[in-house]
């Protein structure tokens, strides 16, 4: 019923307890989507497990086997503020596997969204704040290796910076400096935000966060926008729209990864911005249309999302494919035409 398909698992739970993670968020999306009628059983593809030799495409073998044989330190597991188990682990390959299929299915049908992933804060070398693998990352670096495609865009819209991003595809050069465009911030009514950019090589990193949140150190991405506490719609939408047209002035990727984190919305509890519903579902919308009007075929992880009810996280990511399915069903409709 859907012009793309919905990569998701039943085993997509991370069995991490009691956490202001709410790992049933996925199964609950998918009920809602069933729930409103809107998609049937043959939407859903089923993600294999990524393997090890896929993962090592951007982790380090060291840090690999720590997770394979259980060796992680307590202050890695404290860092990673999720309990490690070999069962997390397993969740983190296959939301990875359930990637990658993404990241394949967006180059044949033009979109596809994992009811998953997006695990932007693990490192090469380490995994942070609830993120263990980059699946992400690896998506792109397999693309990448089979030669389906070059260059990749990643456009992160969760309330966190994607440090483990800029940190694995490295946006920044000597020569980062501010956009001529954070010193024209006044022409978009826009105040208190800014905007940073690097160079990049073949994938153009972009991430959109509250700029006084974890992580503290955000390593340089291509393009940074630094959003003050309580940035609203209006004000957030214009730096999207910005940095969107910016990326794709000096970058034509032939993939764009979008994080549609659900935390920047006002009644997150781990992030102060002030997005509501409908902003979110406008900021989506631009995204989309962006990908669509220029080709570019889109995958969608959904990364972070801590609304005060659950529900809510849950609505924010079901728009999502709504949205998406709404922009790509209007395509089809005028290639049809
Ligand atoms: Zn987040």
């Amino acid at each position: 019923m859907l012009p793309f398909k919905l990569v998701y698992s039943e085993k997509y739970f991370l069995p991490i307890g009691e956490h202001v993670f709410r790992a049933d968020k996925y199964r609950m999306i998918r009920q809602r989507l069933f729930s409103l009628g809107v998609v049937d059983e043959s939407d859903f593809l089923e993600p294999r497990f990524a393997s090890e030799s896929e993962v090592m495409l951007v982790h380090s073998p060291h840090y690999i086997n720590k997770l394979m044989e259980g060796s992680l330190t307590a202050r890695e597991e404290l860092q990673m503020e999720i309990p490690y188990s070999p069962q997390v682990v397993d969740t983190f390959m296959l939301h990875t596997g359930g990637s990658i299929l993404a990241a394949e299915r967006a180059l044949v049908d033009g979109a596809c969204v994992n009811i998953g992933g997006g695990f932007h804060h693990a490192f090469p070398d380490h995994g942070e704040g609830f993120c263990m693998l980059h699946d992400v990352a690896v998506a792109i670096r397999s693309l990448q290796k089979r030669k389906l495609i070059q260059r990749a865009m990643t456009v992160d819209c969760d309330v966190h910076q994607g440090n483990g991003t800029a940190a694995i595809f490295g946006g920044a050069s000597r020569q980062t400096g501010t956009l001529p465009s954070a010193h024209q911030g006044s022409v978009f009514g826009l105040s208190g935000g800014n905007m940073r950019q690097g160079n990049s090589k073949d994938v153009f990193t972009i991430s959109l966060h509250q700029e006084n949140n974890y992580p503290l150190v955000k390593p340089p991405s291509s393009i940074d926008v630094n959003l003050p506490d309580g940035c609203g719609d209006d004000e957030y939408l214009a730096w999207l729209d910005n940095a969107l047209s910016s990326g794709l002035r000096q970058f034509e990727p032939e993939l764009i990864c979008y994080f549609a984190g659900a935390d920047p919305f006002g009644e997150d509890q781990l992030g102060g911005l002030n997005l509501t519903m409908d902003g979110l579902k406008q900021r989506d919308e631009l995204v989309f249309r962006v990908a669509e009007a220029r080709e570019i075929p889109v995958m969608v992880t959904f990364a972070g999302g801590y609304a005060i009810r659950v529900e809510d996280t849950v609505s924010i990511h079901t728009n999502t494919i709504l949205e998406a399915a709404e922009t790509f069903h209007k395509a089809d409709t005028r290639m049809a035409e």
